[in-house]
């Protein structure tokens, strides 16, 4: 097995090695850990997730309602305590972050708010091959308001391997700028990997007048984001990916500090957006919070939120910083691996240029077919399958060794010359 002593050695000199005692490792028939290649889909249970959850059951059940005041941590500031550790991880001020509803529900009401056309401003600018959410929410608020979205909305072109290039979404913003009113694309491609060069785009976008939001759900807790200082005005992510917090987690969104004080926003709108001072005043107009946190709309779902809390204390000891370090080692490593002695077999979507990617490499196989994402399954490797023959593999530095991505290589090696 090429690689392996080097992948061991790696291993006991990673300064994150500790971090993969703190989840809970899906096993094999023998119990052993399968090979977890799919933190793109849905990151694993941080073992603190159960007493977290464990802790808003005991608060319900000896507090009842008192619970959102009283005790040591009441409910009412739950989500608040969050905050700083979510804009760490995106490069935001808490104020410009909210925890709140689903990835789609987030998109739907931030396009709802940034997504005001004009007869002279209606287009919306995506990627083709968006994930298919995306699509349908884009088309469903062209619709809304009216627009026909095979006129109103552009999609930048990719090539045969889902890869834009970054002179055509830079061609594109400069040809349709002045009649786009958003321009909203994904952080990381889901089916490609590829990293999209977040902030250049702003700047293009700002410099025709549109306004720019990401979907986040690939990017988030994967690649380095500064979405303040880049002037990004919206984005959306869910936290059950690389944030590790469950399945269906609640959301997240980001809304810039510049809209904070912004009337002419509209938003749609529920009582926990209402500022927290008059919330319960139970008044019959809307006194909307300050920053992000108006955009949320109902009252916040802590027994999936508290799994949100068990993660971000995970992240909250280490930094993106580090965990990209390992990242773009292990992404080195596997590359090495399968190129030796199956390249010829396999063609690498994700683009190799660390400012491209994360921690997803997507697999183009020649020939294959789903039989072959099965025969991984068997072989306890955990990793995803897109057709027509596409194998997307995720490994996350947070919980995977360099070991299994060797062992990985190995296994698909054998399988392909089989
Ligand atoms: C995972 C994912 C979604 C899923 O949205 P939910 O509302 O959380 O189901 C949407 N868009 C993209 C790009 C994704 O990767």
């Amino acid at each position: 097995m090429k690689n392996l002593e080097k992948a061991l050695q790696l291993d006991n000199n990673d300064p994150l090695r500790s971090y993969r005692e703190q989840f809970l490792l899906p096993k094999d028939k023998d119990g052993n850990p399968q090979i977890y290649f799919c933190g793109n889909s849905l990151g694993l249970q941080p073992k603190t997730a159960q007493q977290e959850i464990q802790a808003i059951l005991t608060q319900w059940s000896t507090l009842g309602v008192e619970a959102w005041f009283e005790g040591k941590t009441p409910w009412i500031d739950y989500t608040d305590r969050l905050k700083d550790s979510i804009g760490r991880i995106i490069g935001a001020h808490s104020t410009e972050v909210a925890i709140a509803n689903t990835l789609s529900v987030n998109l739907q009401l931030l396009l709802s708010s940034f997504y005001q056309p004009t007869p002279d401003r209606y287009k919306i600018i995506m990627e083709k091959d968006a994930f298919p959410s995306d699509q349908y929410i884009i088309q469903s608020q062209v619709r809304l308001h009216g627009y026909d979205p095979a006129d109103a909305i552009i999609e930048i072109d990719n090539d045969d391997h889902h890869i834009l290039s970054v002179a055509s979404i830079k061609e594109t913003i400069a040809e349709h700028g002045q009649t786009t009113a958003v321009i909203l694309l994904g952080g990381v491609n889901y089916i490609s990997g590829q990293l999209l060069p977040t902030q250049q785009i702003t700047q293009w976008g700002h410099a025709q007048g549109c306004r720019v939001g990401f979907d986040l759900a690939h990017a988030v807790g994967n690649a380095p984001l500064s979405l303040h200082e880049w002037g990004v005005d919206f984005a959306a992510w869910c936290n059950y990916k690389y944030l590790n917090s469950g399945p269906g987690a609640i959301g997240g969104l980001y809304v810039h500090e510049r809209y904070h004080h912004d009337e002419s926003i509209h938003r749609l709108e529920g009582w926990w957006g209402n500022k927290k001072s008059t919330r319960f005043l139970m008044r019959d107009h809307f006194d909307p919070s300050i920053g992000a946190e108006a955009w949320v709309m109902s009252t916040p779902p802590l027994l999936s939120i508290a799994a949100i809390k068990a993660s971000l204390a995970l992240f909250d000891s280490t930094s993106i910083a580090q965990l990209r370090a390992k990242s773009e080692q292990m992404t080195a490593l596997l590359l090495d691996s399968i190129a030796d002695q199956i390249g010829d077999q396999i063609t690498v979507i994700t683009p190799g240029d660390f400012d491209q990617r994360g921690c997803q490499t997507s697999l183009a196989i020649k020939g294959a077919d789903k039989a072959l994402f099965s025969q991984l399954i068997q072989a306890n490797v955990i990793c995803d399958w897109r057709e027509p023959n596409i194998i997307r593999i995720s490994p996350v530095p947070l919980y995977n060794t360099y070991e299994e991505i060797v062992r990985f290589a190995d296994i698909l090696r054998k399988l392909i010359q089989e």
